[in-house]
């Protein structure tokens, strides 16, 4: 089934900047902006310009430049927030949910940094 992106989810509306963010970093292909609801003392999302819905997406048919540029853009936040292990940080948590079990609910695709905290278990058990 191809995919099928909604250009009225939030996300698109703060690509269109028609609705605030609070902006940590923009390349020529990807943004990123402090969630509204943080889960951790840093909460950040990462997202492509390019309309995607999800990872698998993203992954398919976004150009090498846009991928590169969006994992590398990754690096760089957690670098200026001073969490990555290799520069001596305590530390980060990378989660991209998607689809129904994934429990996305935003549909464009999105990569969660959360740090400045010890992040807790992976995920909540249940039987
Ligand atoms: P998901 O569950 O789709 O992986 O995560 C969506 C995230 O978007 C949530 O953490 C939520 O707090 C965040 N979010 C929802 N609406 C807005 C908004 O209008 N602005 C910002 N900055 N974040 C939002």
């Amino acid at each position: 089934m191809p995919y099928s992106y909604d250009d009225q989810n939030i996300f698109a509306k703060i690509l269109r900047n028609e609705i605030p963010c609070n902006k940590v970093l923009e390349t020529e292909h990807t943004l990123a902006f402090a969630d509204i609801a943080p889960k951790a003392p840093h909460h950040v999302l990462v997202i492509p310009k390019g309309a995607y819905v999800n990872h698998d997406h993203f992954a398919s048919q976004a150009s090498d430049a846009e991928i590169a540029d969006f994992t590398r853009s990754i690096g760089r936040i957690c670098a200026q927030l001073g969490v990555n292990p290799g520069e001596g940080g305590n530390g980060y948590r990378l989660i991209a949910n998607a689809g129904n079990d994934g429990v996305q609910e935003v549909p464009h695709f999105h990569m969660h940094i959360l740090a400045g905290r010890n992040i807790g278990p992976m995920v909540l058990m249940r039987d």
